[in-house]
């Protein structure tokens, strides 16, 4: 009798200043709700720390059966090609220098892939697409996606349409849902390949998929920040571990 094992997923890490016996110390780390819900879907979750190059990237891929990337600060508008916006955010080029590669990686070798707010924008720009480094700034007629305060998190800021014949909709099993908005930037040149499956009222691209992958979607809310109170939100952990093999 085969024994079905837990899919291991690994997680990107992000980097902050850290002090440690008063010298600053390089860190790599993940805030715990991306973990909780992988967990909760049944992968094991394994973090990848920055400062990877290619071969050791290589061979982590080729040991994961899935891909999480989380959210986190602004990619660095230079990874597509842009001058920096005075809106645009803190950025992280250690977490951009393990995140382009690595999702290449596992878009070259089928690697089942879940990619949460920025990581749906890493998803874009990897693939050759654009961000809106601001939208108040540089789209102004959008709603306000940038909803950042605690309380925030689990506020139902605006619905999202998703397309009926999308990967996106079975995963979560409806047309039209209520998210939380926690991002100042959106895919603005979608990436050649990529599909826009799901968007809120004013337009702004809310999920991404890739026709030619096995499983590789982009998300622009925080499930992993709303799926104790809206169970429907471990749909997309649940589906990346399925797609991974669990
Ligand atoms: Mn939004």
């Amino acid at each position: 009798m085969g024994q079905i094992k837990a899919p291991l997923i690994g997680l990107s890490t992000h980097t902050r200043p850290v002090e440690l016996f008063g010298r600053p110390t390089p860190f790599s780390g993940l805030t715990f709700p991306y973990i909780e819900a992988l967990r909760a879907a049944g992968g094991i979750p394994m973090l990848l720390p920055h400062g990877a190059g290619e071969s050791e990237l290589r061979e982590l891929v080729g040991r994961l059966d899935g891909l999480l990337l989380p959210g986190g600060v602004d990619l660095d508008p230079a990874s597509y090609g842009e001058e920096r916006h005075p809106a645009c955010g803190r950025i992280d080029p250690a977490q951009d220098a393990l995140e382009l590669p690595l999702t290449r990686l596992a878009l070259e070798s089928d690697t089942p892939l879940l990619a949460i707010c920025r990581g749906l924008q890493v998803l874009n720009v990897a693939l050759g697409g654009t961000l809106w480094q601001d939208l108040a700034s540089q789209r102004p007629e959008s709603l306000d996606h940038a909803q950042f305060g605690p309380e925030n998190r689990l506020t139902l800021v605006h619905p999202v349409e998703i397309e009926a014949d999308s990967m996106v909709v079975r995963i979560m099993g409806a047309t039209s849902i209520q998210t939380n908005s926690s991002h100042h930037q959106a895919v603005r040149e979608l990436a050649p390949g990529l599909r826009a499956v799901a968007h809120a009222p004013d337009g702004v691209i809310e999920a991404v998929e890739l026709s030619d992958h096995p499983f590789a979607v982009g998300l622009q809310w925080h499930p992993e920040a709303m799926f104790r109170h809206y169970p429907e939100m471990l749909r997309p952990f649940r589906a990346l571990v399925e797609a991974a093999g669990g």
